[in-house]
């Protein structure tokens, strides 16, 4: 195995090569993320790793963690401020603009890539990390909500992550944040001393993020803090019960958070997190750094980026922390392994592999070694079957199938393994016919 000596370059901190097991893991997430977005009709969309840098200045808002310390801002060669993307939408959001998208509300936005943040590497928490992402743009009623969180909870549920709840909570429209916000300012001022210091900077500007705080010295004073209840006005009471009471016909199980804002200045009415249940293994599993989704409707956005008043909502998840609680995977199934013996059995392995691929069987070819190794090889790989093909076989146009768990063998006519109008379990059917390792459909006495 080649080491790295000190001269080799390393790999930027805070990244991460994913490989073996963690790597099935992180494309089970993305595949499942793709399945279930089609059944809910999401369209997969593309968008560019980088934006101008006032994309995610002028959405995202200057005093939240993202915008005042972590973005990976630079200037290009033509003195233009650009941005690594730091989450997927404000870039959505100016795509939406620029492209007219509006011919297309309510549209409803599906992709998974990279971002990038300046933070404090540790488990679950990175420089650059994954999410998927799903958006709705257009759609003002609480039936978006409704669904965008059922699709959220069906990819977790498929994901086969349990202990994991759905935290809810409303900021109300405009009006109601307002209102809101005075009064936690009015509260907070009360025992500014008291707070973080970066809370006592942030009192004025952003009180809501006070209640976001990790900080034991703010934490203290948030059970007691002003609720968004008393603040709410009909409209938005009306929307979080048609909401809520989506979720509970559509059976999605949530959770009443009442001092759960999120980060980004941009939310309004829905905010949510799923988060693991406290004490419970996916706890344990990502430590302190427990949420794994997050999102809410975002109203005010695309107007801060120039736009017409276009309601949204959305939510993005970190493929990280949800391949974590996924657990291992094993890599893909593999079926056979030709075992070519001698030039001219390798010509015709030439023809089995494809034929044998392209009708969907996994198969391998095990070309390095005497015939022992070869076998080994077939063996370590997991595979069900080693098929073996030798001067014998040549003669006689068969070739011999071996069961590596059994270890029974069946010699079969090449001619039907090449033959293209038979599918993958009629081909699997008729290799493995009377093989004892596994009950296979058609089961057949060997001749
Ligand atoms: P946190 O409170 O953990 O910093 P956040 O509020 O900054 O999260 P969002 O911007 O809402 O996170 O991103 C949504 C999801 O993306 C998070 O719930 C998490 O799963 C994932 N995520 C965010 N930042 C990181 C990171 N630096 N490394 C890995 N995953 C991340
Ligand atoms: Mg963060």
């Amino acid at each position: 195995m080649a080491k790295s000596s000190s001269k080799t370059p390393q790999a930027i901190r805070g990244t991460q090569d994913i490989f073996g097991a963690d790597a099935e893991a992180f494309a089970f997430v993305v595949e499942t993320f793709e399945r279930v977005r089609k059944l809910y009709r999401f369209r997969r969309a593309e968008f560019p790793v980088f934006e101008r840098t006032e994309v995610f200045a002028r959405s995202i808002g200057e005093t939240t963690d993202i915008v005042s310390k972590e973005m990976y801002s630079f200037e290009d060669r033509g003195g233009e401020s650009l941005t690594l993307r730091p989450e997927f939408t404000a870039g959505i959001a100016r795509a939406y603009l620029t492209n007219g998208w509006q011919q297309h509300a309510p549209v409803k936005l599906a992709t998974h890539g990279p971002l990038f943040r300046y933070e404090r590497p540790q488990k679950g928490r990175y420089r650059q990390f994954h999410q998927i992402d799903a958006e709705i743009i257009g759609a003002a009623e609480p039936q978006a909500d409704v669904e965008l969180l059922a699709m959220a909870d069906q990819v977790i549920r498929e994901l086969g992550i349990v202990d994991v709840t759905l935290h809810l909570n409303t900021l109300g429209d405009g009006d109601s944040r307002e209102a809101w916000r005075a009064a936690l300012i009015d509260y907070f001022r009360a025992v500014e001393g008291q707070l973080s210091e970066e809370s006592q900077e942030r009192l004025e500007k952003n009180p809501l993020r006070i209640l976001d705080s990790k900080d034991r010295r703010d934490q203290q004073f948030v059970a007691d803090a002003p609720k968004i209840d008393a603040f709410l006005s009909d409209e938005a009471r009306a929307f979080f019960d048609s909401v809520t009471s989506g979720l509970d016909a559509a059976g999605v199980k949530w959770k009443r958070a009442e001092s759960l804002v999120r980060g980004l200045d941009y939310y309004r009415h829905t905010a949510f997190e799923f988060i693991p249940d406290e004490g419970s293994a996916a706890a344990n599993a990502l430590g302190s750094q427990s949420t794994i989704l997050g999102g809410g409707r975002y109203d005010g956005l695309i107007e801060s980026l120039g736009g017409p008043a276009t309601p949204a909502v959305g939510w993005a998840a970190g493929i990280e922390r949800l391949a974590m609680l996924v657990g291992e995977k094993n890599e893909s199934w593999l079926e056979f392994v030709l075992i070519p013996v001698g030039e001219a059995a390798e010509g015709l392995c030439a023809q089995i592999l494809p034929a044998l691929r392209s009708k969907g069987l996994s198969t391998e070819m095990a070309y390095r070694g005497n015939l022992k190794k070869r076998m080994q090889r077939a063996n370590s790989a997991g595979a069900e079957a080693a098929i073996i093909i030798g001067e014998e076989e040549l003669v006689s146009g068969k070739v011999t199938v071996r069961d590596l768990k059994s270890g029974e063998q069946a010699s079969r006519p090449i001619d039907d393994i090449l033959d293209r109008r038979v599918g993958a379990s009629a081909t699997r059917a008729m290799l493995m016919a009377g093989l004892g390792g596994r009950i296979y459909e058609h089961k057949t006495t060997q001749s």
